[in-house]
């Protein structure tokens, strides 16, 4: 190829992807006889891709992102007159969007009050894992380094946050990980037949239990901080059961553990209010963001946390290592919080918090009537417009469907102009959750497009 390029001349570009593009998470192979997928445009809740075939995007961007949906010419004029402005200062330096998006997030966050920037998830919650162990050093002696993460939770793709990843299929090949990160058991009701001891009745705070078990065997005085997802998102699209996040609460105020919550997927709106955690009545010492805080229009993510928290690194003024000696480059580009600030105005304005959780109902609605139509959906489960649907070969045994039949019915929706995932990444070679998260701004006739589309699908694949 020559150096000429017209980004119109899409067979052109998709010439240029192949040639030096390494797409995320997937294998590559297949592109050399078949073209790879180029997203050209979307506005509201659809994209075009390179052939000018219309989708209905049901993942908002493919990774639970585009709350607000795509073409918002508020938040890109919001964006342009910012970096007119000022693009970028070291976050050492403070900036107007900056200050004026932490507060308005804090008002939404009873409790917490520091908000930390960054630019991925995976870096926001590198961030609190910093803050535990430098608070493991400056307050118990360089005792209680270790932090506890859940299996089929995902934390981030950095090997820290690996090292907190519950999730086999993502990890495997990638060892060694850092030391000190000790896995507690899932809580996943559907599957609880796979943990040892699990009883029928009180799941929930059993499985909570098993928490403070790890705590116990691992000693308490070494445990600094539990993380978790709300509802685990890439491992199943799985909520806690009654009781679990009420034990977790009491086990980390008794060991003195720190919690923090990972709402990268879950944060700003997906749940159908602000944050996850918010439904079930936990009180954090730190949360993390990304994915909705901009809904994808600037690169930004925020580690929050209390002011006892930031109280512990102001104190003793004089030493030279008491601050928190940490930066994130981009943490400082003003385009994040531009956007964020006109992204939260849209969720508020639009009511697209009652608006999630409505179409939630309404697709949960749905799918369960396809579950009594479709033997192969074992379980449909999530909380607001953050859903999933189990397929198994055998509702009794709850054996996942062959992986490549789950991606059947996703290629078969895709077919049909409707962009569904598919996900649990715990065990290899068993993706078998087919994943829905369309924006936060979805009509009824939109999550109805949706499910006829899986309909449709699973009776194809199935039969
Ligand atoms: N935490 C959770 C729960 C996630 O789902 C993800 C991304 N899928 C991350 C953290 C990491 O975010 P990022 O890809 O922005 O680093």
């Amino acid at each position: 190829m020559d150096g000429t390029f017209n980004e119109n001349d899409l067979s052109r570009v998709v010439e240029a992807d192949r040639a030096h593009i390494w797409h995320h998470l997937i294998q590559h192979k297949p592109f050399e006889t078949n073209d790879p997928r180029i997203i050209v445009e979307g506005k509201g809740m659809r994209v075009w891709d390179q052939k000018g075939k219309e989708h209905l995007d049901a993942v908002s961007g493919g990774v639970w992102t585009v709350n607000v949906g795509y073409g918002r010419e508020s938040i890109c004029k919001a964006v342009y007159d910012q970096l007119m402005k000022l693009c970028y200062f070291a976050q050492s330096a403070g900036s107007i969007p900056g200050a004026i998006f932490a507060e308005k997030l804090i008002k939404k966050m009873p409790g917490m009050s520091r908000v930390y920037y960054t630019n991925s998830g995976s870096e926001a919650n590198e961030k609190a894992f910093k803050m535990v162990r430098q608070i493991a050093h400056k307050k118990y002696g360089g005792k209680k380094t270790k932090i506890l993460y859940r299996d089929r939770d995902y934390h981030g793709s950095t090997l820290a946050a690996m090292s907190a990843g519950g999730q086999d299929e993502r990890n495997a090949q990638y060892g060694p990980f850092a030391p000190d990160f000790v896995r507690v058991p899932h809580c996943m009701e559907y599957r609880k037949h796979e943990l040892d001891g699990a009883p029928d009745e009180n799941f929930g705070e059993w499985a909570a239990d098993q928490i403070e078990a790890v705590i116990l065997r691992e000693g308490p005085d070494t445990v600094g901080a539990l993380c978790l997802e709300p509802v685990t998102a890439g491992g199943g699209v799985i909520e806690a059961p009654e009781g679990y996040w009420q034990r977790v609460q009491e086990i980390c105020k008794k060991y003195d553990i720190l919690l923090h919550i990972d709402e990268v997927v879950c944060g700003v709106g997906r749940t159908g209010t602000w944050f996850g955690y918010q439904q079930y009545g936990v009180k954090p010492d730190f949360v993390t963001m990304a994915k909705g805080v901009a809904s994808g229009y600037a690169a930004i993510a925020c580690m929050v946390t209390t002011e006892e928290v930031f109280d512990m690194f102001k104190d003793n003024a004089d030493d030279p290592m008491n601050y928190f000696r940490d930066i994130s480059t981009f943490g400082g580009c003003t385009a994040g919080p531009a956007a964020a600030i006109e992204n939260m105005r849209i969720i508020e304005d639009e009511n697209l918090l009652a608006n999630c959780a409505a179409m939630g109902d309404r697709m949960m609605g749905n799918l369960r009537a396809l579950m009594d139509k479709h033997k192969v959906i074992g379980d449909v489960r999530g909380k607001g417009l953050f859903l999933g649907a189990e397929l198994v070969a055998d509702r009794a045994t709850k054996e996942p469907v062959n992986e490549k039949l789950a991606q059947a019915v996703v290629a078969d929706c895709m077919a049909q102009g409707v962009i569904i995932g598919v996900t649990n990444r715990s065990v290899p070679g068993k993706n078998n959750t087919l994943c829905f998260s369309p924006a936060l701004i979805a009509t009824a006739d939109d999550i109805d497009q949706i499910t006829d589309a899986v309909d449709g699908a699973l009776g194809r694949v199935f039969g």
